[in-house]
């Protein structure tokens, strides 16, 4: 059960002690309390876990300071969609909104090799009107042999050429708690020129002492991929493993499925669960073409996978795409061959509003469906 309290409710004013200390004392109840700062508004929300079935609705809202209540099932309690919730979704970070109905472009390199790609992919992005990016500096790798980013090394350079170019998020893989701690060391040295998206990889998904640490700060939000080997659920619950040490502003990515049935796509394109994770959650939901498709082939007619797939996702809801673009693929450290040409940025980008547009008919049309009485 979550009590929603008033707005702006002083977490420092005897009131709220009396509120906490009376919920402390109901029989086989853990209380938990999580604030969270919105751009405008502060809300505290009580989680009550535990055998919450003898609590009414009715005797909690009575309680003072209390707004709301809302009966959650055991699924998803932080970030799920349950009966009545009329909780906002998704988060402001960097001065963009991400929520169930926004789309942002997260286009940017696999991995950091070397300044000149780095400055020639934020230009490029800047060219565009594309305000996020994607730069991979701590990158796990199947063979211990294989390049494995640059890691701390490359930070400064890495967040004031995105600075330079407007670049106000940057999506960025931790496999590491220590990882948090050098970006954020990275963005003090250098002024905070952007911000940072932290993603937890496929690889990382049910890597839970990584996901407690990265739920427990609240400074970056978090991108965690669907695990590739595991069930939507187990993915969805580590999501929740990162709401529930405190931090909310959680996106989650579809990337693929690792099976052969997939073959010749480097994983099974799993886009069909976009509409999925938005009915089942309140979490923006981000899709990876790249990384799903692992190529640069292309249908009859000359469209290229990543873009047959990318469309799909959109015209189902996608709210965010993490795309691997690269200046001279040839030359890319990781994943070369399913990286795009800075030359096919804007085909991407028109591509893309083509199949937002097709989403927001499609919704559209179906509104007003269910807004026609039915024909006896
Ligand atoms: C990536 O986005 O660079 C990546 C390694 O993705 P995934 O964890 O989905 O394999
Ligand atoms: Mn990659």
């Amino acid at each position: 059960m979550i009590l929603i309290l008033n707005e702006n409710t002083d977490v420092n004013s005897p009131d709220y002690a009396q509120l906490l200390k009376r919920l402390r004392q109901l029989p086989g109840i853990q209380v938990k309390a999580h604030r969270i700062e919105g751009s405008l508004r502060a809300v505290t929300e009580i989680y009550l876990i535990g055998d919450t079935k003898q609590l009414s609705v009715e005797d909690m809202r009575a309680l003072p300071l209390v707004e709301r209540v809302v009966r959650v099932s055991e699924e998803y309690r932080v970030l799920g969609r349950h009966k009545d919730d009329h909780r906002p979704a998704g988060f402001d970070y960097q001065g963009l909104h991400f929520g169930q109905d926004s789309l942002h472009i997260f286009a940017g390199l696999c991995a950091v090799d070397v300044r000149e790609h780095v400055e020639a992919m934020c230009r490029a992005l800047r060219d565009h009107g594309l305000q996020c990016t994607r730069m991979g500096a701590y990158k796990p790798r199947t063979s211990p042999y294989s390049f494995q980013g640059h890691g701390r090394a490359c930070l400064n350079d890495v967040f004031e050429i995105a600075g330079k170019y407007g670049i106000r998020v940057i999506a960025m893989e931790v496999t590491h708690e220590a990882h948090v701690d050098e970006i954020r060391e990275a963005l003090q040295e250098t002024g905070s020129p952007t911000g940072v998206m932290l993603q937890i990889g496929t690889r990382n998904t049910q890597n839970f002492e990584l996901l407690k640490a990265v739920g427990r700060q609240k400074e970056f939000p978090v991108l965690i991929k669907r695990g590739f080997g595991i069930t939507l659920d187990e993915s969805l619950n580590a999501a929740e493993y990162l709401a529930s040490e405190g931090n909310h502003r959680v996106v989650f990515g579809l990337r693929g499925m690792k099976t052969n049935m997939g073959d010749p796509h480097r994983n099974f394109v799993d886009f069909a669960h976009v509409p999925v994770v938005r009915r089942l959650t309140r979490m923006p939901v981000c899709i990876d073409p790249s990384h799903s498709v692992g190529a640069r082939t292309a249908g009859p007619e000359g469209i290229l996978d990543v873009f047959h797939v990318t469309a799909q996702g959109v015209v189902a809801g996608a709210n965010m795409i993490l795309v691997d673009f690269h200046p001279n693929p040839a030359k890319a450290l990781v994943d070369g061959p399913q990286a795009l040409h800075l030359s096919e940025l804007p085909l991407f980008i028109e591509d893309v509003s083509i199949a937002r547009e097709a989403y927001l008919k499609r919704s559209e049309l179906a509104r007003r469906y269910a807004a026609t009485p039915a024909e006896a």
